[in-house]
């Protein structure tokens, strides 16, 4: 057969969360790997999509989303943020975060240009990058505290640069910008004029008291930001796949200009749930953040006390953890040790790098009921203590 398909796509792997999940399922593994809440979000939210779906209309909403769910994300931005957002022109609601992060991807750059990326790096962004014939330019961070590398960011920011994607709260590392991290990339973004992709989808799963600053609240910054929220991951709905940008309508104006050639718009009854969501008080908010805290709190220990070095982890879904005390395998082979004889799935970091890695990590999702947590950690401790 001489059907090849596309040199971007075609050589790629299935992506790892899908590779653990179906591992997790053939070895009735519990599944710490792919991150997706195990109970589902708030009825009151379902119960405000199912009323929608009934109700009607069920056609085409809006190219850029529904009035009421951009108003909703312009309120959440101005409330948690004090952004003053254009629920006209500055928001666009998309199937997902991933289809934000594709679209405003595919909107910036043309072939040739650089985008500056951090690895480890959330895996849909590179593959975009190259398809869009773009070159990521990716800066390594590095264990354990996982801070941009200054040095090698000055010098890889030029006028070949036409983006930067960061991530915080982090996926994997769990860490959040700091303020000089945050006024690193302002002082670049600005002096290059180079938009900055910022992909905030945990953005109210932040613990210890800690608070989440978009980089777009920074002076200068509201122009070059785009922010990428998550239905899935602020409504524990992960299957909905309701993302939204928002920012300058300048720039969310270029991205609808693929948004529309992508998926156009999104089922209307999950936008008005998410409306809904939005809109519920500060408090499903302090306590979805308490409650996700209280989950890591719950398995960080038992995987420390076993004998992982456990990384801290400020934010997201995810510890990272060294496995170095029990073996001197890579992380895949480790990840895969785990699932098929300790029957706990989990995900290696080496996915979340473009070049090899030595570091031995694997991530641990905490997204999940207590009783599930514990008993990961008593598998995990049967296994590691085998005679
Ligand atoms: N973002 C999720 C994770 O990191 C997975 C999403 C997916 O499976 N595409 O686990």
């Amino acid at each position: 057969m001489s059907i090849t398909g596309n040199r971007q796509f075609a050589t790629l792997p299935t992506t790892v969360f899908t590779v653990m999940s179906a591992l997790a399922v053939e070895h009735d593994a519990i599944n710490l790997g792919q991150g997706f809440p195990d109970t589902d979000g708030p009825a009151d939210i379902k119960a405000a999509a199912a009323r929608a779906l009934i109700d009607g209309p069920n056609q085409y909403p809006p190219m850029r989303g529904l009035a009421s769910l951009r108003q909703a994300v312009a309120d959440h931005d101005r409330r948690f943020h004090g952004l003053d957002i254009d629920p006209e022109r500055g928001v666009l609601v998309t199937s997902g975060a991933t289809e934000a992060l594709t679209a405003a991807i595919l909107a910036l750059v043309n072939p040739g240009d650089e985008v500056i990326v951090f690895e480890p790096v959330y895996d849909s962004y590179l593959p975009i990058i190259r398809a869009a014939g773009a070159v990521p330019r990716v800066l390594r961070l590095a264990p354990p505290a996982w801070r941009l590398p200054e040095a090698a960011l000055r010098a890889a920011c030029s006028d070949k640069t036409r983006l930067i994607i960061v991530n915080s709260p982090h996926n994997p590392c769990g860490t959040l910008l700091g303020d000089d991290e945050l006024d690193l990339l302002t002082e670049l973004a600005c002096r290059h004029d180079i938009p900055v992709l910022c992909d905030e989808v945990y953005e109210h799963l932040v613990f210890d008291g800690a608070r989440h600053v978009p980089l777009m609240t920074r002076p200068g910054m509201a122009a070059r930001c785009l922010r990428v929220g998550s239905a899935g991951k602020t409504f524990s709905l992960t299957g909905w796949k309701v993302g939204y940008l928002s920012g300058a309508p300048a720039l969310i104006d270029l991205v609808a200009k693929v948004h529309q050639f992508l998926t156009f718009t999104t089922p209307p009854a999950l936008q008005a749930g998410v409306a809904y969501g939005l809109a519920l008080p500060d408090d499903y908010f302090t306590t979805l953040a308490a409650d996700m805290q209280a989950r890591r709190d719950r398995l960080a220990p038992g995987l420390a006390g076993h004998g992982f070095e456990v990384l801290p982890s400020a934010g997201s879904y995810f510890l990272t953890c060294g496995y170095g005390r029990f073996a001197d395998c890579d992380d895949t082979e480790f990840a895969l040790r785990l699932v098929r004889e300790a029957r706990v799935a989990t995900i290696p970091l080496s996915a979340f790098y473009d070049q090899p890695v030595t570091q031995r990590l694997i991530r641990f999702c905490f997204c999940k009921q207590e009783a599930v947590l514990d008993a990961a950690v008593e598998r995990l401790r049967r296994y590691l203590t085998r005679g």
